[in-house]
Parts: C-alpha cells; structure tokens; sequence
C-alpha cells in the first residue's frame, strides 16, 4: 500500500484502497485541492489532488476514523440515458437514429447502427427530446472527440443559449 503524505503536518493520511467505507464523492474538476472534514471528531483538512491519481481512497483520520473518497474529475456530471436521438454530417442529406447512452451539459455518448464512415473532428448535427416531463428538444452541432466500435462521443460546439439552460435544468433537478 502507498502512503501519501498530505501535509506537512497531516490531518489525515490517504491511502489506496478500493474497500469503501462511509464513501463521500468530492468533485475535484480542475482543482488543486479539496477540503476533507472528519465526520467523527469534526476536524478539517486540504489534501492536494495532484498527488492523489487515483479514484478512491481510504482516509484515516488523527482521530484513527477511516473513511473512503471518491475523486470525481469529470468537469460535468453525466448521466446515464436512453434516448433515441439523430444525427446528419454536413456531406450527407439523411438523419441516421442514434441512441443516447449517456449525456452531460459539454457533450453526450451515442451507440450507432449506420455504417457510415465517421472520423475524430468531424462536426455532426444531433438532435433529440430529453427525457423530461417537459420532453424538451434540444438540437446542437457536435465535435466527435473519440470512436470506439459503434460508440461514438461528442462535445458540444454550439447550441442555443435557451437549449442549453434547459440541460443545465435537467442535470440539476435529477
Ligand atoms: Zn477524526
């Protein structure tokens, strides 16, 4: 097991380890440290991110409380879905029907059945009705990020401001 010293006075020691107990997810996009409080003796601490790779850990408080984090680096929350969604290329006139298998507020993962040749970087209109009460439609253009298989992840390029406050609706009130 790998130790890590977290201070030079440390509060808490963190280790690797994968069994959990009293899990807290700490979402740590893009930061640099995050605040760690034991619930037991109320004591609070920073632990530096960059020197804790991995996703979880155990933490042992100075009180000798074990409790276990989980690092979420993702800057969005995804979700995971199942919508039937469309998308066409700027060289061919057809929708091809996609499945939505996972969407957050910067971009979404679709599973599809077409054979069309798609690369890295290629823009893709996409278009589909959430899952909502409201069954909002929301319609973007998106860059392809990464291919794997029949999967395929976008980032959105551009969508319309009132579309994309409808998202950032959804991903709050889950
Ligand atoms: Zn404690």
């Amino acid at each position: 097991m790998r130790m890590v010293a977290v201070a030079p006075d440390p509060v808490f020691r963190a280790d690797i380890d994968r069994k959990v107990v009293n899990l807290s997810t700490i979402d740590v996009a893009g930061k640099e440290s995050a605040n760690l409080m034991c619930s037991q003796c109320g004591t609070s601490g920073k632990i530096a991110v960059p020197k804790l790779p991995h996703r979880y850990y155990k933490v042992r408080c100075k009180c000798m409380y074990d409790f276990s984090i989980e690092f979420n680096r993702r800057k969005y929350t995804r979700k995971q879905t199942n919508l039937i969604a469309t998308y066409s290329t700027a060289c061919r006139f057809a929708d091809y029907i996609i499945d939505i298998v996972d969407l957050s507020r910067g971009g979404l993962r679709f599973i599809r059945t077409d054979a069309n040749i798609l690369c890295i970087s290629d823009v893709l209109a996409i278009a589909f009705c959430l899952d909502n009460t409201e069954r909002d439609f929301i319609e973007c253009t998106a860059l392809i990020k990464d291919i794997c298989g029949n999967h395929v992840c976008v980032e959105y390029l551009d969508m319309d401001g009132r579309m994309r406050s409808i998202l950032g609706f959804y991903f709050f009130n889950p």
